[in-house]
């Protein structure tokens, strides 16, 4: 093992307890190590924040990380002095004299980890550069820089500035939502063009997808409630189209007797603050909320994710699908789809600046929502990741569609895009696999090419649902930046010249029609034997630890960490300091309170 490795995870067991990086962390460490830029692109939960966080853990001096949003920052600084880290925020919230006072840290070198906002950093920079000592650059949530994203912010836009006048310093940008073009977009932007990607697979395969359409609105009730009470004592959110729907949701919830609230970006700041904080303190089970619920809060065990109406795009659905299961635990995701959310959402979309944009991403929402393939392996074609299996955990998987051998229809519509030379888009696809003669084939030829017609027997609407298969499978993507051209994937490739084989759904014309979806499925699965007593008297322990503290459980220990001791039981400092998830910092800090726990449960 090289040295390097050692001391990050010697730096891993220190501070945060763990005794191995999650897959690419370590690649990540190494490359910023080595004084170069780079790209993070991970899943919500893939444990972005430790690949800054060890390098600024290794390096001399102090980086700075660049984030969003307050809350967010509160949050990240909060956990790492639960862990023994020197950070702080620089924020408009504290005073100046505070702020002041920060930045005498850091220059000091009192502080490992700076948390900013962009336009901060922006105004900052000059004394910045000049007198601190600074080991990296950490942009969090970098897709805010892009017009591409879902979640362009203004601010972001100046960023372009840091690599100039911070040329030594590595730039690492880090998000969780980057379709292809907001990728390159991103470098480009930051202006870091070579940095190394690090793409680490989107799949979060501890969260079940499922979704039911065409249910009304007592019906809709009726089956989110069932699903609630299937979760007992489970944190959870419940996501709606409309401010008002949020209440109405959680008037109805409370009223069923679920402890329930509301959140919308209407509310008073108080209200919100407070409400956000009961749901992360674990005071409160069920948050109904809207889009702007979430991204400020790291709550790792939110174990559930409800959309009561479909969202607007596949980007908003995972990111909002990702706040559950970020400890890697079993969660769960239902989606509520009916005809009328495509409506409301489709004039939404009209009355955006980027209508075409817009509604076609609509559209993929749409054909996610009336999937015939594993849902998984669709989103993740979508974000343009090779997955090639079923996943077994979503609802298509648990009741599949007939199946064929679709290899040669595949072959048909591959083939005639290679010999259009992938110019052409759905519908003249189409067109040409059913031999059309429509003038706009025989102005470009081709009714002359090979496989002019070879689909004539197939229909129209057959060959719409086959497409759009291979575009759910990842044989095909929509060029977007090029008149929305169908092109080839590699997979797809591989198809194409016979090395791979391909299943299709067989297509009837009542394929669409309702399909009841099994229960929620079950709560936490954990390998072993784990007391549930004894797990019961360590979350009053967390808690309280948590109040005194003025942080949330949490960020106490995880609720892995917690099952982990109810498995182990250690009655010693010795032992208590080898679980997982239990560095040096929180070793000291609780260990006499949690093996007292532990050991009075034991007598018995
Ligand atoms: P992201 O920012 O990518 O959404 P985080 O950095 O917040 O993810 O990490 C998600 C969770 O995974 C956190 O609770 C974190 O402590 C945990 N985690 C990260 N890296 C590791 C690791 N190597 N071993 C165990 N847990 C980890
Ligand atoms: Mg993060």
């Amino acid at each position: 093992m090289q040295d390097l490795e050692r001391r990050a995870l010697a730096v891993l067991k220190k501070f945060y307890g763990y005794e191995s990086f999650h897959p690419m962390q370590y690649e990540v460490i190494e490359h910023v190590m080595g004084g170069n830029d780079c790209v993070v692109l991970m899943p919500t939960g893939g444990g972005k924040s430790l690949c800054y966080q060890i390098p600024a853990l290794l390096k001399p001096g102090c980086a700075i990380v660049v984030s969003p949003l307050l809350a967010l920052m509160k949050d990240q600084v909060d956990s790492l002095i639960a862990n023994g880290v020197p950070a702080a925020a620089i924020n408009s919230q504290q005073s100046e004299a505070q702020n002041r006072e920060i930045m005498e840290n850091v220059f000091k070198q009192n502080i490992k980890l700076l948390y900013v906002s962009p336009e901060r950093l922006i105004a900052d920079m000059d004394q910045w550069s000049s007198d601190m000592l600074i080991s990296l650059i950490a942009i969090d949530e970098a897709h805010c820089i892009s017009h591409w994203g879902h979640d362009f912010r203004p601010e972001y836009t100046q960023l372009g500035l840091v690599k100039e006048r911070f040329p030594g310093v590595p730039i690492m940008a880090l998000t969780a939502t980057a379709d292809r073009l907001t990728r390159i977009d991103l470098r480009e932007q930051l202006g870091i063009g070579d940095a190394k990607m690090f793409i680490k697979s989107f799949d979060r395969p501890n969260i079940s997808l499922s979704v039911v359409s065409g249910m009304s609105g007592r019906e809709k009730l009726k089956r989110i409630v069932n699903f609630i009470e299937a979760h007992k004592g489970q944190s959870g959110i419940v996501y709606c189209l409309s401010r008002k729907n949020t209440e109405d949701m959680a008037k109805s919830l409370s009223a069923l007797g679920i402890n329930a609230k509301a959140f919308h970006a209407g509310m008073p700041t108080e209200k919100k603050l407070r409400i956000q904080r009961d749901f992360i303190n674990d005071d409160l089970q069920v948050i109904c909320a809207t889009i702007a619920f979430g991204m400020g809060i790291d709550k790792s065990n939110v174990r559930w994710v409800i959309h009561s109406n479909m969202p607007k795009n596949i980007e908003s659905y995972y990111q909002e699908v990702g706040r559950a299961g970020r400890d890697g635990m079993k969660a769960d995701a239902l989606m509520f789809y009916s005809f009328g959310d495509v409506k409301t959402l489709m004039s939404f979309a009209n009355d955006s600046g980027q209508t075409m944009v817009n509604i076609e991403k609509l559209s993929r929402m749409q054909q996610f929502a009336e999937a015939t393939v594993c849902r998984r392996r669709m989103l993740l074609s979508y974000f343009n990741e090779r997955y090639d299996h079923d996943c077994g955990n979503c609802d298509v998987c648990n009741d599949p569609p007939e199946r064929f051998n679709g290899t040669t229809l595949c072959q048909m519509a591959l083939s005639a895009m290679v010999r259009t030379d992938q110019n052409i888009g759905f519908k003249m696809l189409i067109d040409i696999l059913r031999g059309s003669r429509k003038s706009e084939i025989i102005a470009h030829g081709y009714d002359k090419i090979k496989t002019y017609g070879v689909g004539h027997d197939y229909s129209n609407a057959m060959w719409n649902a086959y497409l759009l298969q291979m575009l759910q499978m990842g044989l095909i993507y929509i060029a977007y930046e090029n008149d929305e051209h169908l092109k080839i994937t590699s997979y797809g490739n591989e198809v194409l010249y016979g090395k791979r084989q391909v299943m299709l759904s067989r297509f009837y014309y009542d394929n669409y029609a309702k399909k009841p979806v099994k229960k929620a499925a079950q709560s936490i699965e954990f390998e072993g034997d784990v007391d549930m007593e004894l797990l019961e008297k360590l979350k009053l322990t967390r808690r309280a630890i948590a109040k005194a503290h003025g942080i949330a459980p949490y960020m106490v220990f995880s609720d892995k960490v917690l099952m982990v001791m109810a498995q182990e039981k250690p009655t010693t400092k010795a032992q208590f300091g080898t679980l997982y998830g239990v560095g040096e910092f929180k070793t000291n800090a609780y260990w006499l309170q949690f093996t007292a726990v532990i050991k009075e449960h034991l007598k018995k």
